[in-house]
């Protein structure tokens, strides 16, 4: 087995000007990087993590992943630290190096890796973003966690310490396997169901599949930064077809049928990614839903009372 066709495809979306996302599509090396952070922040530290992605050191393929995760944390944590306008910038990291047949990701952040197997579509990495963590430990359901107002605060990402906390897994990959890697302004716009509906209907033409993914997301608001890294596993006899050629960045107006991008849509408020420290996040998250929570049982208690009174006198008015 080995790497088959590879593609990765970005767009800026309908409402942002800026795209702040990187990605890396350079057999054995595919990754994903979406920054934040005010000014050109989030440019600068996306691209200083995609560029740390090189050349991987020693050691076991999860030890090398750790090592390129933690290289691209220390300079954008450098970078960040030097210099006035970039101080507070970040980025998640979705990375995956393939070596025969295993896949090993290292990730940090609510960027995310699919597997599309067959007919099926598995996401392989958890999102460190507060609504994520409210879900798993049971506070929040999936359907309240989209709509939530925080729902682009993340709780882990590079360069906001000097070491950071790789998730690191290996996937043992089969032929036809097709893995996906891509930002929230993917994920956040579109169910897991229709990527996989998506690759199924493209599967032929992976750039095609990649810029459908997101026309997809476009049409759907295009609130955020599009970015689409895919790759197959192949026969080890089989060809590379020559549509493996790498995509440009898109500009503004690449995407064919989006010539409406930001026209008019200027106004609509967006929400910007931030990190904060799982703790502070789930506080701040859990405050208002609790004062709510308060406010409800208020009105209850109100309305029981009004109908005791009224009650006491219909009893009084008719009995005594
Ligand atoms: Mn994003």
């Amino acid at each position: 087995m080995r790497i088959g066709r590879s593609t990765g495809v970005s767009h800026p979306g309908r409402k942002r000007r800026r795209n702040e996302d990187s990605w890396v599509c350079d057999p054995p090396i595919f990754a994903v990087a979406d920054g934040m952070g005010g000014a050109k922040g989030g440019e600068i530290a996306s691209r200083l993590a995609a560029s740390a992605l090189g050349s991987a050191a020693d050691g076991s393929a999860e030890e090398r992943v750790v090592a390129l995760v933690q290289e691209a944390n220390r300079r954008v944590y450098e970078r960040s630290a030097e210099d006035a306008s970039a101080s507070g910038m970040g980025t998640t990291i979705t990375l995956a190096l393939v070596e025969d047949d295993i896949v090993t990701f290292g990730h940090v952040g609510d960027s995310r890796a699919y597997l599309i197997r067959e007919e099926t579509i598995e996401q392989l990495t958890d999102d460190h973003s507060l609504v994520a963590e409210l879900v798993r430990s049971g506070k929040l359901s999936p359907e309240e966690a989209e709509i939530h107002p925080q729902r682009s605060v993340i709780t882990r990402a590079l360069g906001t310490d000097p070491d950071v906390d790789v998730d690191t897994f290996s996937i043992e990959s089969q032929v036809g396997d097709f893995f996906l890697i891509c930002s929230d302004g993917l994920t956040s716009m579109i169910d897991d169901d229709v990527i996989r509906e998506v690759v199924a209907r493209k599967r032929d033409d992976l750039n095609a599949a990649a810029r459908a993914l997101v026309e997809k997301a476009n049409r759907s608001g295009g609130e955020d930064n599009i970015t689409v890294v895919c790759f197959e596993i192949a026969e080890e006899s089989a060809d590379v077809p020559a549509d493996t050629a790498q995509l440009p960045v898109l500009d503004q107006n690449g995407a064919g049928d989006d010539e409406d991008t930001l026209s008019g849509l200027e106004s609509v408020p967006t929400v910007d990614t931030m990190v904060v420290p799982p703790a502070e996040a789930q506080a701040a998250a859990a405050q208002p839903r609790k004062r709510s929570r308060w406010l409800t049982l208020l009105g209850v208690l109100l309305v029981v009372l009004v109908l005791l009174f009224a009650a006491a006198g219909l009893y009084w008015a008719l009995y005594l």
